[in-house]
């Protein structure tokens, strides 16, 4: 795994009798695009909130960069930016003028602040923008501008709260296909309740439960290590075709899940390995003329998800 951009060490935070977050520790790797997710209330705000220094945490360090993020002071220059979930630009503003005038606070000139904020305008693909105020924009123009906002400067991290929650799923795929592009020389940090949208953008990804880090973990490994075949059917799984699976010499158990509409089938790992059943089960299931929708081996992050935060 790449070297460290942001570290968070044993970091607690209780608001009077209510403890937010508990002993969070999470090396964020630089580079790509690193996934929080947690229920609500999970304390996902709360850590972005101790990330950026809006507030002091009661115990533990956060390191940007190998820098210290200290409360009430910005992060160290250029180092870290965040969208906000309910971000807003002035309605009747020009955005140009808005966006040029968070450059210029980031220390840029005037004419420098200019070139940025077309430069950023540019990536998120809306330029014509510029002159525009946000109440003209529909949502998903208006979330494009608020990430063209985060990434003025080209700061090392991005964090984006639910960058594309509300959004259609043409409009957040717009953002996904931003988001990929940009992926290899900085590192975006995001929250969304969307899973199968973290599960393709992300990299790596932390989940939270009641305060605490319970796994983090790189996609690819979150997914290995597999021991389930699961396979999507139009009807519930007949009895017959239970028993019949059951039978064969590499099943462990066989079983219809009703509330995700699967098929689900424990492998006997030692006989066969998952993928090597996924394959097995396809051709078991074209031969007695089983329709199913889709096969897929392991549990994708939803499940994982529920499974660990139940
Ligand atoms: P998430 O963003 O994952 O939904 P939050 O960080 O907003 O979680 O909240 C974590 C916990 O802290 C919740 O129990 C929430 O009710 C509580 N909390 C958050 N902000 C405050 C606050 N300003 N005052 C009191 N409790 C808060």
């Amino acid at each position: 795994m790449a070297s460290a951009v942001l570290t968070v060490r044993g970091v607690s935070k209780a608001y009077g009798n209510i403890q937010a977050l508990t002993d969070v520790n999470l090396e964020v790797p630089s580079g790509g695009i690193f996934g929080i997710v947690g229920p609500n209330g999970a304390g996902k705000t709360t850590l972005f909130s101790i990330l950026c220094g809006f507030l002091g945490a009661d115990r533990g360090e956060v390191l940007v960069g190998g820098q210290a993020v200290r409360p009430n002071h910005p992060p160290p220059g250029g180092m870290l930016t965040i969208l906000p979930q309910d971000a807003k630009f002035l309605p009747s503003t020009p955005l140009g003028k808005q966006l040029k005038f968070y450059a210029e606070l980031a220390g840029m000139s005037a004419r420098d602040a200019e070139k940025e904020v077309h430069r950023v305008l540019e990536m998120v693909g809306l330029p014509e923008v510029y002159n525009r105020t946000g109440n003209t924009l529909s949502h998903g123009m208006y979330k494009r501008v608020g990430i063209a906002q985060a990434f003025i400067g080209n700061p090392r991290v991005i964090i984006l709260d639910e960058p594309t929650a509300g959004l259609d799923p043409h409009a957040a795929r717009e953002i996904h296909e931003q988001l990929r592009s940009m992926r290899a020389d900085q590192t975006v940090i995001v929250s969304s309740h969307n899973l199968s949208e973290i599960e393709d953008l992300c990299n790596a990804v932390a989940i939270l439960k009641q305060g605490s880090v319970v796994r983090v973990s790189t996609m690819d490994s979150l997914l290995q290590g597999a021991t389930e075949v699961s396979f999507r059917l139009p009807d519930p799984a007949a009895d017959d075709l239970l028993a019949a699976l059951n039978a064969l010499p590499y099943v462990a158990g066989a079983r219809w899940d009703k509330g995700a509409g699967r098929l689900r089938i424990d492998i006997d790992t030692s006989a066969l390995a998952a993928d090597e059943a996924g394959g097995e089960l396809v051709k078991f299931f074209v031969g007695r003329g089983v329709k199913f929708m889709d096969m897929q081996v392991g549990a994708n992050l939803e499940e994982r998800f529920i499974r660990e935060t139940r």
